[in-house]
């Protein structure tokens, strides 16, 4: 091979790096020519979702509804808030123990942006550290009894990058049929077989369990400490025994129950008193009662050790801004200092409860624990309903198809501490009103159908 003796190149691959750099390469063979495709790029509508959404909001604007997505609310969004000016009591926000926005939380997120900036700009691996991070991870590995805890940028993400870790092609994810987005998305990113249970059935988690598990490795049985659509617990006792008995991991995701369940808030262990080894993984977020934003895994240490070092979302991912670290640190000091915040949230949705009971409305399977459905049995109704009491100064969320099946759409009401007995009376003497006069109004469903195939072309 002959070189220049410089550069150290043959002198073919000079004389082609020449040929690049002065733009007189030879012609690259030219590539067959394909048939036109039919596939349009900018035509959104077989995305999934996507058609759903629209016409969602068609059926809204033909219903003479206000849109109930993307409302901006002014400021903090507690018992109450405004939106666009107007002040609402508000059932929409799960700030339940009206600690984002309180004072103390505000002082150590600032004192934490002084000291730390708004980002820590690297990965905690790798440059990313900072004291709040470790001593947030304490605090909660110490809240549920657990040796150590790893917190990760995004709640949704914590479920799906830790499920989707620690779980493999020969593995069994069984979970409740009610399980959250984030941990369906995780169990179907880890590629392990996935079988869910009707919602809180024991039984029947416990026969799919039996049936299947001799067939795979590792087997992970999730559940929540409060389902966030219905308010209800599970029965931890016996899921926790059941997973002991078959070899199985339990993980229970706390999100809606930290704050909210157990005497003081720490969670469905709590509640029915039992230790942290009840479950191998007890995950939560900071967005509710912890006044930020992320989420967190309490757990053994070899366990929370390997997802440092192996969750993508961890490692991959910046470290949490201190501020929201200082903020949920300072949010579980309030809880600890305040525990009757939790006792006056648990009032509130017991005094909210029976009086929609008493109003005759519906209030599903609540345990009455800070949400309270009330269910209306379709979309429509459920839509109308959140737009009356929208107009009356009430702010709640419509749940509709297909965030629960459509026969069980409702309103879903978030409690918090901070409601009066007065904001919780006006409140249900305007949803009984409201709800007299939708369900008596009939709407004309083949005449909306029409209107709504015309208006998708
Ligand atoms: N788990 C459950 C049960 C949830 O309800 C949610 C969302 N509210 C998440 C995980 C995801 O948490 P985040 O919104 O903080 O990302």
């Amino acid at each position: 091979m002959s070189t220049d003796g410089k550069s150290g190149l043959s002198s073919a691959d000079k004389a082609s790096l020449l040929q690049r750099l002065t733009g007189h390469a030879k012609a690259e063979p030219r590539a067959p020519v394909a048939p036109k495709s039919k596939y349009r790029p900018d035509d959104l509508s077989d995305l999934e979702s996507y058609d759903q959404f629209k016409i969602v909001r068609s059926a809204a604007e033909l219903l003479g509804i206000s849109d109930p997505y993307f409302r901006v609310h002014d400021g903090i969004a507690g018992a109450e808030t405004a939106i666009e000016g107007r002040r609402f009591i508000n059932f929409s926000s799960y700030n339940y123990l009206g600690l984002n926005g309180h004072p103390a939380v505000n002082a150590a997120a600032k004192d934490a942006i002084d000291r730390f900036g708004t980002s820590v700009s690297a990965s905690r691996l790798v440059s990313g550290e900072r004291p709040p991070h470790r001593e947030l991870e304490r605090r909660l590995a110490d809240l549920h009894g657990a040796d150590d805890c790893i917190a990760i940028v995004s709640g949704h993400a914590t479920n799906v990058t830790v499920i989707g870790q620690l779980m493999g092609k020969n593995d069994l994810i069984l979970h409740d049929a009610f399980a959250h987005n984030s941990i369906v998305q995780g169990a179907q990113l880890s590629g392990a077989r996935r079988l869910s249970f009707p919602h809180n059935d024991v039984a029947a988690a416990e026969r799919l369990l039996a049936e299947n598990r001799a067939r795979h490795k590792r087997v992970m049985l999730v559940i929540e400490g409060h389902y966030s659509m219905d308010g209800d617990i599970p029965d931890l006792p016996s899921f926790s025994v059941m997973a002991r008995r078959h070899g199985a991991w339990l993980l229970v995701d706390e999100a809606h129950s930290l704050g909210v369940v157990g005497k003081t808030g720490k969670g469905i262990a709590e509640h029915f008193n039992l230790p942290a080894s009840a479950a191998d993984f007890w995950m939560g977020t900071l967005s509710k009662t912890l006044s930020g934003c992320g989420g967190y895994i309490a757990g053994k240490h070899d366990l929370i050790e390997y997802l440092k070092v192996s969750a993508p979302g961890f490692v991959y991912s910046v470290g949490m801004p201190p501020p929201v670290a200082a903020a949920a640190i300072a949010s579980l000091d309030m809880m600890a200092r305040e525990p009757e915040r939790v006792a006056r949230l648990n009032a509130n949705t017991r005094l909210l409860m029976d009086e929609i009971g008493k109003a005759g409305l519906d209030t599903g399977l609540s345990a009455g624990f800070g949400i309270v459905p009330v269910i209306t049995g379709s979309s429509i109704s459920a839509a109308r309903l959140s737009d009356g009491l929208f107009k009356r100064g009430i702010n709640v969320q419509p749940i509709i198809y297909p965030a629960v099946p459509e026969k069980s759409s409702r309103l879903r009401f978030f409690v918090s501490s901070e409601h009066t007995s007065e904001q919780i009376a006006t409140t249900v003497a305007i949803l009984k009103e409201e709800a007299g006069r939708v369900f008596a109004e009939k709407v004309d469903m083949a005449a909306l159908a029409m209107k709504l195939a015309k208006l998708r072309g």
